[in-house]
């Protein structure tokens, strides 16, 4: 169980960071999709690759039971134990050693026969990846059924104790995003990191019996429109009005990301919030991220979207102006100090206010509204129909299941790998 206090915490971290930190947001100059079909292989989509750890010198993997270590990709058998093991493993330039005997290898897998594996002292569900990178440390990866993966996620990104239909929301925002992005990052190593930048993932140890519960009352429900899957964004507090995806990231316009009227989340803390900056520690902070500037005096909203947030910013400096993304200030001051971008900024001497409203970026489901719709005695289906407009609750089993697959067949791509693990590389950089 959890105090009031650790959650409020908790909660409080996600949504301040998610996706902003994505990496290859960042780094790619293409517009990113908006929708997928449902592949055919619908069992297949539901394993998700979830990155625990991305660049360890060496792991210790416990097994609680009877285990097994094959290859991985491929299904050759290293190691069978008849009980259970702590797993020493570290990379070499020749493969990976394992229990001291080294193996011509660049990745294996771990099962143990109770379905559970544990990693820093902490339980996950079904299997482990160990996967050498190409500078030589190791990647920890959870494949997972996505079922049990949600059990793992919904006690930090939600509070178990908000009413039942917010949860249930949340579940299926959450298993909708996850799974697009399984579809989007299949040809990659993983196709979800554990941590803020996609969804916090603590794995089995910290579920939770009424977060279990929505996801389970829940199982196989994605939203969808027309059809096709979309990346189900969410947020702690909208302040007012949620935004438009594609006017915050490089996304194709989609219909249901368009943003609606929110007066539900008064009763959030952050729905207004002020804090203070003075120009000297603006231009430190804005320095950080490689820009130079002094005499800083004066920052403007630039194309205020109907939601209230601007799309960039104007940095007024001594030497000329600098025009910023919205989100880049956001993030280069700190999202946990500047908590949204929807803000007016009243400038007293050396010292810069920011007048503000919502936290986090504004885009799909507003959590603290989803609290008050369930309060208010709305369903979850009410709920994501209204923070998504024109979208439907499908079941995954409804959609054409192909034959069995072993795990096997996902394979790893090695220069897909290097792309993503550059990525990697800067987002832990920016972190
Ligand atoms: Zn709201």
């Amino acid at each position: 169980m959890f105090s009031p206090t650790i959650f409020s915490m908790r909660f409080a971290w996600f949504f301040v960071l998610f996706i902003s930190f994505w990496p290859w947001e960042k780094d790619q100059n293409q517009v990113k999709k908006s929708s997928f079909e449902i592949p055919q292989d619908v069992q297949l989509l539901k394993v998700v690759r979830v990155a625990l750890f991305y660049e360890e010198p060496k792991i210790v993997i416990h097994a609680p039971s009877s285990y097994e270590v094959k290859e991985f990709p491929g299904n050759k058998t290293l190691v069978q134990g008849q009980a259970s093991a702590d797993l020493a493993i570290r990379p070499e330039a020749s493969g990976i050693q394992l229990d001291g005997t080294v193996y011509p290898i660049s990745g294996l897998r771990i099962t143990s026969q109770s379905k559970e594996v544990q990693v820093a002292g902490k339980k996950y569900h079904n299997a482990i990846q160990v996967l050498k990178n190409p500078a030589g440390s190791l990647t920890i990866i959870n494949e997972v059924d996505v079922e049990d993966y949600l059990k793992g996620v919904l006690p930090w990104e939600a509070n178990p104790q908000w009413p039942v239909e917010a949860l249930k929301a949340q579940a299926v925002v959450s298993r909708t995003y996850a799974l697009f992005k399984n579809i989007e990052n299949k040809d990659f190593s993983f196709t979800l990191g554990s941590d803020v930048g996609s969804q916090v993932y603590k794995g089995k140890s910290i579920e939770h019996s009424l977060s279990n519960q929505a996801v389970e009352k829940t199982s196989g429900e994605i939203l969808t429109y027309h059809g096709k899957i979309f990346p189900t964004f969410f947020h702690s507090t909208c302040g007012g009005r949620t935004t438009r995806a594609d006017t915050q990231w490089k996304i194709h316009e989609h219909p249901s990301l368009k943003g609606v009227e929110c007066p539900f989340c008064q009763g959030s803390k952050y729905f207004s919030w002020k804090t203070e900056f003075s120009a000297s520690e603006i231009q430190k902070l804005l320095a950080k991220k490689g820009h130079s500037i002094s005499g800083l005096h004066d920052i403007v909203p630039k194309d205020v979207d109907i939601s209230g947030r601007p799309h960039s910013f104007t940095i007024k400096h001594s030497g000329g102006s600098l025009v910023l993304p919205a989100n880049d200030l956001r993030l280069a001051l700190g999202p946990d100090q500047m908590r949204s971008t929807m803000i007016q900024v009243e400038k007293k001497g050396e010292t810069f206010i920011f007048w503000g409203h919502g936290w986090g970026h504004g885009v799909g489901m507003c959590q603290f509204g989803a609290k008050r719709l369930a309060e208010l005695g709305y369903k979850h289906q009410d709920i994501l129909r209204y923070y998504f407009p024109d979208s439907e609750i499908r079941d995954l089993d409804e959609f054409p299941q192909a034959a069995a697959h072993t795990s096997a067949s996902t394979q790893s791509k090695g220069n897909v790998f290097n792309r993503w693990y550059q990525g990697v590389k800067s987002y832990v950089e920016d972190l």
